[in-house]
């Protein structure tokens, strides 16, 4: 069922964040699936490690075993039925159209209390770069309630061959609570100019990028730089790795950009005694491990955690390149 397909520009700010409040509630009345996905998260276990500044959970949620051990090979993803395409969706699923790209769907393998894929109306490639202007203006009309994030083809998604972008309970990452004592302990990791704040993260086991600003063209400029800073340390012709978390309040945008070095640690595919099955995607790199199998929630470690992420972020050589390129624009 589509609903609103030819949606109106209405005056009032938080309208999507409420029409998608809205959606989800009448979903978990029509949709016995995604309603007791939605009761089960509510009991689901948690672990904490502490670090120096910050913490890292452990979620143990079986309803993403399918996301987490997704096989994303090329192969895989061409034999396969869309799941994001229309035709294709669960009878029980309904569909508000956003704009006329996308199209904003309740999430019936949640990982937060409220859980969203803002997937395009047409089957085409999982791209930030063609979409970023799209995820501003998105995380801007969501973002009474909701953080935005994507996934990169090659680093977390689980169709890499549909573009969707995933709306998310605000607030509720690691990485956005602790954000702003992060930054009172590394008070100089920051380039500033009248119109932006860029901070470069080298403390937190990952390294990543926050941009803040109310000026669209800003972001879109400076987000062209890392972009074409990551295009010179990847592969030729395809998109960087990167994961990135989208934050809008008080009229103003938190970026968080999460350079990739891999997708998946050696612990997803090492033998049965070692394997964990993390498969690390924005939430997990925003300091939110999501175990599916319990014997991986109870069996991982702090070291495991530093391990991981030390595979999957991108080298401190790279991070420094990307600091220097994007320090360019400041001087
Ligand atoms: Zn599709």
């Amino acid at each position: 069922m589509i609903i609103n397909d030819k949606p109106e520009r209405n005056s009032s700010a938080d309208w999507w964040a409420e029409q998608s409040r809205k959606l989800l509630e009448d979903q978990k009345q029509s949709w016995q699936l995604l309603n007791e996905n939605y009761q089960n998260l509510s009991a689901t276990k948690i672990r904490t490690f502490e670090f120096d500044g910050f913490e890292i959970k452990v979620q143990f949620n079986p309803a993403r075993i399918k996301s987490s051990s997704a096989d994303v090979s090329e192969d895989a993803i061409k034999s396969r039925k869309c799941f994001l395409c229309l035709d294709n969706l669960p009878k029980e699923q309904t569909v508000l159209g956003y704009n006329k790209n996308f199209v904003l769907l309740a999430n019936p393998y949640p990982i937060f209390p409220e859980h969203f894929t803002i997937s395009k109306k047409n089957h085409t490639p999982q791209t930030l770069i063609g979409n970023f202007a799209e995820m501003l203006v998105l995380s801007r009309d969501l973002g009474k309630y909701y953080s935005v994030f994507y996934n990169g083809q090659k680093c977390g998604s689980s169709a890499p061959d549909h573009m969707h972008f995933h709306a998310i309970t605000k607030n509720a990452m690691p990485v956005e609570i602790e954000f702003d004592k992060m930054i009172n302990k590394f008070p100089k990791e920051v380039l500033r100019n009248e119109k932006i704040e860029v901070r470069f993260f080298e403390e937190h086991l990952r390294y990543f990028i926050s941009f803040e600003s109310r000026d669209k063209g800003e972001l879109l400029y400076v987000f062209k730089t890392l972009i074409n800073a990551l295009r010179k340390i990847s592969p030729p012709h395809e998109e960087p790795l990167i994961n990135m978390l989208a934050n809008y309040q008080e009229n103003i945008w938190r970026l968080i950009f999460f350079p990739r070095s891999k997708h998946r640690p050696k612990q997803f595919s090492a033998d049965d005694g070692n394997q964990l099955l993390i498969s690390p995607a924005v939430v997990d790199m925003s300091g939110l491990f999501i175990a599916p199998r319990e014997e991986d929630f109870l069996k991982i470690t702090k070291d495991d955690v530093i391990d991981i992420y030390k595979q999957v972020t991108i080298t401190k050589e790279y991070f420094e390149f990307l600091r220097k390129k994007i320090g360019e624009i400041f001087i």
